[in-house]
């Protein structure tokens, strides 16, 4: 067997040879001829010429041998429903749904936006629009009716498919009427809606726009919808970023690299099988829930958990419950996920049977050192960080324990992964920096296949959002910062916007967050720079603790606040301390759980706190206004 250097090696020194063999992960209609255009960069097309499809490779293919086999378990700790769907029934589904589409004109390059909670109709959706060459855009189901009408604008959908409501928590969250107002809100206007009726909540339906899908599926139950073969190249989805450092970039994917990358990532990185069971805690508003929810697992001939619930509801033991229950192998979560978990009872971690875990990946915001060992401890369960974009679609860095079983680091997401040829390159000059040394992670051109072809609708932004900010070169910035110790490990310091100045010292406020967060009052922490007469900027803290009440007591407070300060004196220098470590319940997140630090910057140095339509919770920007005054 091969070392992990050599596979990483090969295929950067021989991209096409590397490519080919993968691309025999999937099936091709038409074999493609030539494996990678490079003729305009930063552009890259992938299997040029071959004809495939999303919705066979993840559906269609699996029938022959695993047509009983489960393929998407549905559970909902919100309305009480668990529903399996075997490969059969899916296909059955997405044809139905399928059907249904094409009865409202939506034909290939159409494209159709979904507008869904997590629910098993979501899932169809994509998988027949997929099927039949539309496009589809998600957006986050939840997201208020502003952004849902600048993304209703910036796709121009013929159909809309959308549901009455979700729920979080246990309370019903209405859609229709966020929807309603979107469509209000957009210059462009769509066809028609399908609405999908869970029976949660009473709507208004809009006379010759909105059409039912219950009625329209018994209409079209035993409806054959061939598969459309599309190029390589042609559009399969577009998906917007979180929108943590302004506003989101349509980020727009192929269908052929896409399906290839995914079946190599299950199986280098993820290391699943056709017929186990992976589980990702995502939202298919997420580039994850795309990846990893859909289309990964189900490439794979894997069944795939759609859930819809908290980490919390009905207790901190319902993730474990459901491993248990459906023998997961590979899980996929968040950080954020795990910080809600840490402020829970641990005992919940041991109260089931994980032992089929195989690993649980966390990805979407740097895991500091303390939370990884918290819940690999407490689970007994290998755990794998890997960091990627939405751009992406795949990890960049991570490890590939399909090829050869490198050895983890706490605080590290790993080493590149085959297929991207990363870089540290120094802010200024553009040069590679060494070992140990802080650059911005780049990635050198072409991109592997999976990630964004360019930024929907434009092809100039593309160039100039991502290629354009390294001097002197031409390579994908990340806008993060990272490290590279001596044995080839990264480490991502935080976001190149994220720096603060300190009387002429440069920090990372990733690494005043990792300070922090190692006292063991602490559940989560924020640091920003906040701008200062004397020093430039001075770090400013927002901790969470894991009991509260432990800050009820303003003696209290300033105890731990000092103990807080003497922790990073310790570890990094006084120069690091922050001026103040406030103590909030909730510290302002995206939907996606990514703390807003611009937004929290702005709120201290007095400024309007900017584009918020990405929010978790707003009460969250009341508690830092009040932590402020406070004090
Ligand atoms: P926008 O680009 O619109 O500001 P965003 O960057 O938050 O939003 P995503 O594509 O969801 O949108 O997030 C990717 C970013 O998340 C990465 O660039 C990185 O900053 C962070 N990230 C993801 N995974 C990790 C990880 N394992 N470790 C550290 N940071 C991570
Ligand atoms: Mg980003």
């Amino acid at each position: 067997m091969s070392t992990y250097a050599d596979f990483h090696r090969r295929s950067i020194d021989d991209r096409e040879g590397f490519w080919a063999e993968q691309a025999g992960l999937i099936h091709w209609e038409t074999p493609f001829t030539q494996v990678l255009d490079y003729s305009k960069p930063p552009f890259v097309r992938w299997f040029v010429g071959g004809r495939t499809n999303l919705c066979y490779n993840a559906v269609d293919r699996h029938l022959a041998t695993q047509a009983d086999k489960a393929a998407l378990i549905f559970v909902s700790t919100e309305t009480n429903e668990e529903i399996t769907y075997t490969f059969a029934q899916l296909d059955r589904e997405v044809q139905r749904m399928a059907a249904i589409m094409v009865a409202q004109g939506v034909g290939r390059g159409d494209r159709v936006l979904l507008y869904l909670p997590m629910i098993p109709q979501a899932a169809f959706a994509m998988l027949a629009c997929a099927r039949i060459g539309a496009i589809h855009s998600v957006v986050f189901g939840g997201f208020a009716s502003h952004s849902l009408a600048s993304r209703i604008e910036d796709a121009t959908p013929k159909l809309i498919v959308s549901a009455d409501g979700g729920s979080r928590g246990g309370k019903v969250v209405p859609y229709k009427p966020l929807l309603d107002e979107g469509i209000r809100l957009s210059a462009h206007k769509p066809g028609k809606v399908l609405m999908i009726d869970r029976g949660l909540t009473k709507f208004d339906r809009v006379e010759g726009r909105d059409v039912d899908y219950a009625q329209l599926r018994e209409k079209h139950l035993d409806a054959k919808v061939p598969v459309t073969w599309l190029e390589s190249n042609e559009i399969s989805y577009t998906l917007y970023t979180s929108g943590t450092t302004g506003k989101p970039k349509g980020v727009q994917r192929d269908v052929g690299g896409y399906a290839v990358a995914l079946a190599a990532s299950i199986k280098h990185i993820f290391c699943g099988n056709a017929g186990e069971t992976y589980f990702s805690t995502s939202d298919i508003g997420w580039v994850v829930g795309h990846s990893y929810i859909i289309y990964g697992p189900l490439i794979a001939g894997m069944a795939t958990i759609m859930y819809e619930g908290t980490p919390v509801r009905p207790d901190a033991g319902i993730l474990w419950h459901l491993v248990e229950k459906y023998k997961v192998t590979v899980m996929f979560s968040a950080p954020t996920a795990i910080r809600v978990l840490k402020k829970q009872d641990p005992a919940f971690l041991t109260k089931y049977d994980t032992s089929s875990l195989r690993a649980l990946f966390l990805a979407g915001e740097p895991l500091d050192e303390p939370t990884a060992r918290w819940i690999s401890e407490g689970l007994g369960r290998p755990i794998v960080d890997n960091y990627w974009q939405t751009e992406t679609g795949w990890p960049i860095l991570s490890v590939a324990h399909g090829v050869e079983k490198t050895p983890t680091r706490f605080g590290s997401p790993g080493m590149p992964m085959y297929g991207y040829d990363v870089r540290l390159l120094h802010e200024a000059t553009g040069e590679e920096v060494g070992a140990n040394e802080k650059g911005v992670v780049a990635i050198m051109p072409p991109l592997p296949p999976g990630c964004l072809q360019t930024v929907w609708g434009d092809d100039k932004r593309f160039v100039s959002t991502y290629f354009s900010s390294v001097p002197g070169k031409v390579a994908y910035s990340t806008f993060d910062w990272g490290i590279r110790d001596n044995d080839g490990y990264y480490f991502i310091l935080g976001r190149t916007d994220d720096v603060i100045n300190v009387a002429g010292h440069r920090l990372g406020t990733r690494e005043i967050e990792e300070s922090i967060s190692s006292h063991n009052a602490v559940a989560e922490v924020a640091v920003i720079g906040v701008a200062d007469q004397l020093k430039g900027q001075v770090a400013v803290a927002f901790a969470v603790l894991k009991d509260a009440s432990r800050a009820a007591d303003p003696a209290d407070r300033m105890k731990l606040e000092g103990e807080m300060m003497a922790t990073v004196d310790k570890q990094l220098g006084a120069v690091a301390r922050p001026s103040r470590v406030h103590f909030v319940t909730l510290l302002p997140k995206t939907r996606s759980g990514k703390v807003l630090r611009r937004s929290l910057q702005a709120i201290c140095e007095g400024r309007d706190p900017g584009d918020l339509t990405t929010i978790e919770d707003p009460s969250a920007l009341d508690q830092v206004k009040t932590a402020l005054a406070g004090k």
